[in-house]
């Protein structure tokens, strides 16, 4: 038994854990981080977020050069890929984001604790042969993929999203089961690279829970470019023989069952809660049917002095959902009082161009009864976006039809991700789509689109 002990230790250092336990030290409390990967940060910040953004951003730089510079009357030679370097890019974002965390720990005194840790009572933690004890124990494990029935991810041809960003050279086809987030993102990275890309997914739209006119948009978008998409439609079967998978599948609705044969296969059908070997069930720490802990408010369990935050609880699966939860539950435990609005969390999907979106969308407000005022405008009409050539896609404002105040927003087109922002701060303060409209956007930029799309939601555009 270790003689070390702490008011706080954080297990897992992806952004809900590391963020928690700086929260958690800087305000006063001794505090450890458990991590039994090489290096900290998570799934995000060496599995996720981070690379398959240092991808996409190399590759759409590439698709950039190849295609649009002539429009610019830039001329070059026709660019190659280079794959070895273009991964080491993303090698090294990896690792100034790990690194600076290790340093941030250091900065505020946060210990990190190597190795996997496990709960053996309700106020121990073992990592190893060393045993530390805490008042509060935060479980932050974060998720793990998961497959089909008949799919056995082998990370080689058949990968999820951590094999798919680290393919040694570009794939002639690949197939990517699930067209949501990751499908998409990494379906493109994989397509500006030169792979033919079809995507299969089983319900009749891409990127469920979006808005539909973002989806239908962006769908049509990566037609364009080349991507295939085959929705309604269930695979049953993917196995790698020598030099690629055959893949068996039908409507989703069963029918006649078809084949199709790719260099690599992509599953991306989403992600489970991650516990494994944690001692949950030992200390009798409550799970719900998908495997996720069930937490109160305040991100408690049924066992007392134990949290969990992040991926591995209820709610989107996102890096700045998992920070958020961090944050509040360290000025919990802090005796401050915290608060997360579950409904202004921003989704982004980082394709090119973005989609984002905050608050309800329309089929939501539908489906609750609500009256409201749509606001619509298209980048098409922006002089900014002209000029970037990026006039694809559109945002959209929902306003309550009686009082004005902003219920949603969705951005289907250039910098997004960015964009959306402004629409959050507004929503935060409980604004009406008039406030924005009235607050002065600087000329010419991208967010003079979502100030137009504001007017319409209120009154009329001027510049349509
Ligand atoms: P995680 O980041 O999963 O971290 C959990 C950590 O706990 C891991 O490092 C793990 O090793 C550690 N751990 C687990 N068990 C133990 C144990 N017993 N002992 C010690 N350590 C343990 N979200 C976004 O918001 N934006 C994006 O652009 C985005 N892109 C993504 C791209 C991909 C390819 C993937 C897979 C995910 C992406 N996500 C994105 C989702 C995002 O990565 C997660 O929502 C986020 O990482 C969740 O954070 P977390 O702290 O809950 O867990
Ligand atoms: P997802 O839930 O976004 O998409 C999974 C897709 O697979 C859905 O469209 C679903 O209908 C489809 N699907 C499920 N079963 C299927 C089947 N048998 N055949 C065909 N399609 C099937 O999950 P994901 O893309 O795997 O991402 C996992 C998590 O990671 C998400 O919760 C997401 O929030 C997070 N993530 C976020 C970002 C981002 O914020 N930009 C990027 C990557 C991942």
């Amino acid at each position: 038994m270790s003689d070390q002990n702490y008011d706080v230790i954080v297990i897992g250092s992806g952004p809900g854990g590391y963020v928690c336990a700086i929260k958690c030290a800087q305000l006063g409390l001794k505090t450890a981080c458990v991590e039994g990967r090489e290096s900290l940060g998570g799934t995000c910040l060496n599995i996720g977020c981070i690379p398959s953004k240092a991808l996409l951003h190399a590759s759409e730089r590439f698709d950039e050069s190849a295609h649009h510079f002539k429009d610019l009357g830039i001329d070059i030679p026709a660019p190659k890929v280079n794959l070895k370097n273009m991964m080491a890019h993303k090698k090294s974002v990896i690792d100034a984001n790990t690194q600076g965390i290790e340093f941030l720990f250091k900065k505020n005194k946060v210990e990190w604790l190597k190795g996997w840790g496990k709960i053996t009572s309700e106020d121990t933690v073992q990592v190893g042969k060393e045993s530390y004890t805490a008042k509060n124990i935060i479980v932050a494990t974060g998720s793990d993929v998961v497959s089909l029935p008949n799919i056995d991810i082998d990370e080689k041809k058949i990968v999820s999203s951590t094999g798919a960003l680290e393919l040694a050279k570009v794939p002639k086809s690949m197939v990517v089961i699930g067209g949501g987030v990751i499908g998409l993102e990494m379906g493109a990275v994989w397509s500006r690279l030169g792979a033919k890309v079809t995507v299969v997914e089983f319900l009749d739209r891409i990127l469920p829970g979006m808005d539909t006119d973002c989806a239908k948009g962006m769908q049509k978008i990566l037609e364009k470019k080349g991507i295939e998409f085959k929705l309604s439609t269930k695979v049953t079967s993917a196995k790698a023989g020598k030099s690629d998978v055959a893949l068996e599948f039908e409507p989703a609705s069963g029918g006649k069952a078809e084949k199709l044969k790719a260099d690599i296969v992509l599953v991306a059908v989403g992600r489970k809660a991650y516990t494994d070997n944690l001692g949950l069930a030992d200390v009798g720490v409550e799970l719900n049917e998908r495997g996720q802990i069930v937490t109160g408010e305040c991100f408690e369990t049924n066992v007392d002095g134990i949290y969990a935050i992040g991926d591995v609880i209820a709610g989107p699966m996102l890096a700045h959902k998992a920070e958020d939860e961090g944050v509040v539950l360290a000025e919990m435990l802090a005796g401050q009082s915290g608060h997360i609005d579950y409904n202004l969390i921003p989704g982004v999907v980082y394709t090119h161009p973005e989609v984002a979106s905050i608050g309800k969308t329309e089929e939501q407000l539908k489906e609750e009864g609500t009256a409201y005022n749509v606001g619509k405008f298209p980048f098409m009409a922006n002089g900014r976006a002209r000029a970037m050539q990026a006039t694809e896609g559109f945002v959209k404002i929902l306003a309550d039809k009686t009082t004005d105040k902003i219920l949603g927003c969705h951005i289907l087109g250039p910098e997004a991700g960015n964009l959306i922002h402004e629409v959050a701060a507004v929503m935060e303060f409980g604004g009406s789509a008039e406030d924005l409209a009235r607050t002065c956007h600087a000329h010419p930029t991208l967010a003079e689109v979502v100030k137009e799309a504001a007017m319409d939601a209120f009154d009329k555009p001027l510049h349509m």
